[in-house]
């Protein structure tokens, strides 16, 4: 497994890297380690120094990160440099907050007087990271942020196509002025991963992936008795009930479905739509998706950006002929694709019987599976058949009735009126098969710390 850019969008391989060498490898988990003995004491005003350093560099050079983003996999400029931006909000964030969040609780306890009990919150030690390719910058800050400010110290596995852009969080952190060994980017092997998970001075696992990856981290680190956080695939379900407003669901429909090209953890991959509203919206959505312009990334035209690889898209080709064989009926919205690059023609799904196993897939690319579903109970039944619970949405005039729908659909996040939102300042994660743990606020930066009891007893306290 090679470390490689390759440009999506041209086929060009521009950079190749070297895995990391078992002494490199040895070399950064000590120094990770021994960055932690000193780190763990660091003072909070220390650590947001660090914080908002960084979040200024990515304001100041959004572009230069920005634009690895795109070479090497593939999403538009645009929603690259709102991936900066977003990026340095959670810095901000953790900058601003870190402090207050990990304050000691003291406890009430029952009888004052055979205990004064306080819960600290101390960092575990190092940390592996394991990132995926869709969000090459925003995946690293969501567990650095939270994690770094809490005292922790983080090993980074970053995707294999994206060695510069792991390169360039590494040298962010460096030039905000985090010690040498608290953040460190590696270039490993997979066999390499599970020497880390097994290394007794790694004390967590975070991984943010498909849900086979997740699988094999969990499993490696539940047999090495190892904390974890896993933030794995979804299917959200968008809900359109029969008061929706039409005209703006269906625009929040094809965004949320075809924005990062489809290539969202919380995409809105399953529009669930009730009867009375089916045909007009669905008219409506092909009409929607057909004004998408695929092209360059680069270009500020361009809605429609290449999948990450040539890979991913054969993939994606291989379970829509999987869903057509088992009786689905696939549309085309007839975009018109540049004559190179990983690109994908949008498709809408229709009829996906009970039986069609593509029902559970995860599309991860722009592939609408669209449901009739009778009425709001039908669609709440739909939504909730899957294997996945990561996000979601409904889409209502009534709001009440919205977060009534919202609370009997059984996952980590549900919006009303929007496809499922990423921000600095709401929690994320999802349950079922998308895994387990958050990862943002307060939830995101106790995930890795010991919630340590100390308790003061009077030495004359009554046996
Ligand atoms: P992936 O293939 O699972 O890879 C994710 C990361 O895990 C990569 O760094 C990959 O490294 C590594 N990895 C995979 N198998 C491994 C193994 N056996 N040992 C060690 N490392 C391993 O996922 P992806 O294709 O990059 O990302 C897409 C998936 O991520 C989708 O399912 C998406 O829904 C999910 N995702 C979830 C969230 C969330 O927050 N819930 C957010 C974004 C994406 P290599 O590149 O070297 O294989």
């Amino acid at each position: 497994m090679a470390y490689q850019s390759t440009n999506p969008f041209t086929g060009e391989v521009f950079a190749t890297f070297p895995t990391t060498t078992d002494a490199e490898l040895e070399q950064a988990i000590a120094k990770a380690d021994q960055a932690f003995k000193s780190w763990r004491s660091s003072s909070f005003a220390e650590r947001r120094a660090v914080m908002e350093k960084a979040a200024a560099i990515l304001r100041a050079e959004t572009d230069d990160f920005a634009k690895i983003m795109t070479l090497e996999m593939g999403k538009t400029l645009a929603e690259a440099r709102a991936e900066v931006e977003l990026s340095a909000q959670i810095l901000d964030y953790y900058a601003r907050y870190a402090e207050e969040l990990l304050q000691p609780q003291k406890l009430d306890v029952a009888d004052p007087k055979t205990g004064r009990a306080v819960v600290y919150n101390e960092p575990l030690g190092v940390l592996l990271a394991i990132e995926p390719w869709n969000f090459p910058l925003y995946q690293v800050i969501r567990i650095l942020a939270p994690q770094i400010s809490a005292g922790n110290t983080i090993l980074l596995k970053h995707a294999s196509i994206l060695p510069q852009s792991a390169a360039k969080a590494e040298d962010l952190m460096r030039r905000a002025g985090l010690p040498e060994g608290a953040f460190t980017n590696l270039y490993p092997s997979h066999a390499q991963v599970e020497t880390i998970i097994n290394d007794p001075r790694v004390h967590g696992v975070a991984l943010t992936g498909s849900e086979g990856a997740g699988a094999k981290i969990a499993s490696q680190a539940g047999k090495a008795l190892k904390k974890t956080i896993m933030e794995l695939g979804g299917a959200d379900a968008f809900i359109v009930l029969d008061d929706a407003d039409l005209e703006k669901t269906v625009k929040w429909a094809v965004f949320g479905r075809h924005w990062n090209a489809g290539q969202v953890c919380v995409s809105a991959k399953r529009m669930i739509v009730v009867d009375s509203v089916y045909d007009r919206f669905l008219e409506k959505y092909m009409a929607g998706i057909a004004e998408l312009r695929a092209g360059d990334p680069m270009d500020a035209a361009t809605t429609l950006a290449p999948l990450s690889s040539q890979s991913a898209a054969d993939d994606l080709k291989r379970q829509l002929d999987e869903a057509i064989s088992h009786g689905a009926k696939a549309k085309e919205a007839g975009v018109q694709l540049p004559n190179h690059g990983a690109f994908f023609q949008p498709t809408v799904l229709t009829d996906i019987g009970e039986d069609n196993p593509a029902r559970y897939f995860e599309f991860f690319g722009p592939v609408s599976m669209i449901f009739r579903a009778k009425d709001e109970a039908d669609a709440i039944r739909i939504a909730n058949d899957s294997p996945y619970g990561l996000g979601g949405s409904v889409f209502t005039s009534d709001e009440q009735r919205g977060v009534e729908v919202a609370r009997q659909v059984e996952t980590g996040m549900m919006f009303v009126n929007h496809p499922t939102m990423v921000k600095a300042d709401l929690p994320f994660g999802g349950i079922r098969r998308s895994g387990h743990g958050r990862e943002l606020i307060d939830l995101g930066i106790k995930e890795f710390v010991n919630h340590k009891l100390i308790d003061v007893v009077d030495i004359d306290a009554p046996f």
